[in-house]
């Protein structure tokens, strides 16, 4: 597809990124000492690794800016899913939040939010996994999907394939039959469709 090469070129690379930091309120700071410091000691290891190998960053948001590339991103996604009977398109926050939206409008699908904790007002079910940075949680609003419903799930980037896999499972829970999983970028040298449970898992472009 030519469109492919142009959305590439429209992500920009940061080396070294994220900083550390940032990552816990404070009131988790005060009630979860030991798992902060473990957290943070976790995190120290992983920016050194990252440090190390030279892991660079894919930043989506230099393509949100280009109207072209962000336009062609969606459409590729709208076209391979408007004819596969998907009434659910979950979006992985934060990057999913970015695409599926837009997707789930144009296949005529609902848009459902898989959050971080403590962001949905609703009652949630909740599945922990560990990524690239750490250990984190996604949740999703119960009865958002209803048993029986064919579901893909869309973020902006795979790398171990942790967050997906948390995804899929929420999903499933909640009954949905999860199709496939659709990302702007896939970093390859992670494997992370080892992790979909047998989930395909459809990739725009490989890392800049
Ligand atoms: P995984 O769970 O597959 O290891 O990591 C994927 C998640 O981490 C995605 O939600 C993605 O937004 C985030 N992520 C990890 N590395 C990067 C990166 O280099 N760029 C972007 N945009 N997101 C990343």
């Amino acid at each position: 597809d030519p469109r492919l090469e142009a959305i590439s070129r429209a992500i920009r690379v940061v080396p070294h990124f994220p900083k550390p930091g940032l990552s816990l309120s404070s009131g988790d700071r005060r009630r979860r000492p030991r798992f902060c410091f473990f957290f943070f000691f976790f995190f120290f290891l992983i920016l050194c690794g990252c440090w190390f190998l030279g892991i660079m960053f894919q930043d989506i948001t230099t393509l949100l800016l280009d109207h072209k590339a962000f336009k062609d991103t969606v459409e590729i996604f709208v076209d391979r899913y408007r004819d596969m009977d998907i009434s659910v398109v979950a979006g992985v926050e934060a990057r999913g939040f970015m695409f599926g939206p837009s997707i789930a409008l144009a296949i005529g699908a609902k848009f459902v939010p898989l959050r971080k904790p403590r962001k949905l007002p609703g009652e949630v079910i909740s599945e922990e996994y560990v990524l690239e940075y750490g250990v984190d949680c996604l949740q999703m609003h119960v009865g958002a999907v209803q048993p029986g419903e064919r579901a893909i799930v869309i973020d902006d980037l795979v790398a171990t394939g942790g967050t997906l896999s948390a995804a899929i499972k929420l999903l499933e829970r909640a009954g949905a039959e999860v199709v496939e999983c659709g990302c702007v970028i896939g970093l390859p040298e992670t494997k992370g469709q080892c992790r979909l449970n047998g989930k395909p898992l459809y990739i725009l472009v490989g890392p800049r």
